[in-house]
């Protein structure tokens, strides 16, 4: 169905390991929704969290078909997903990366937005 629409042929799902339970599947749909970031991974770990309210999901796995992108691996990363397995290794996992990102400094008076954040958070905590 993804190659009729012209979309990569790639799935993925996240389960329970404990129970077996699927949590979320998903396919790849950067064409038909003009979303680069519409990653079969990423559309999962969406719906997983959404469906679960969740911010992450520790202890669940990830099935996809393809070894997952750079992108996809940083998005996993910050899933606290336990296990990713792939069923082909990526031949073009350089495709999503940018090789030399550059510091751009923009000088300002305001303090870092950043550092107010953490500092008003470390007060309340
Ligand atoms: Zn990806």
């Amino acid at each position: 169905m993804a190659m009729e629409k012209n979309e990569i042929p790639v799935g993925s799902i996240i389960f329970n390991p404990s129970t077996g339970k699927l949590v979320s599947k998903a396919r790849n749909s950067e064409i038909s929704h003009n979303d680069p970031t519409a990653h079969a991974e990423i559309l999962c770990i969406r719906r997983a969290c959404k469906k679960l309210n969740l911010k992450r999901l520790d202890g669940l796995e990830l099935l996809t078909y393809l070894e997952p992108c750079d992108m996809c691996k940083e998005v996993i990363k910050s899933t606290r997903i336990s296990q990713v397995y792939y069923l082909f290794k990526n031949n073009n996992p350089k495709r999503k990366t940018i090789l030399n990102p550059k510091f751009k400094l923009i000088k300002n008076n305001n303090e870092n937005l950043l550092k107010l954040f953490f500092k008003k958070k470390r007060i309340k905590d």
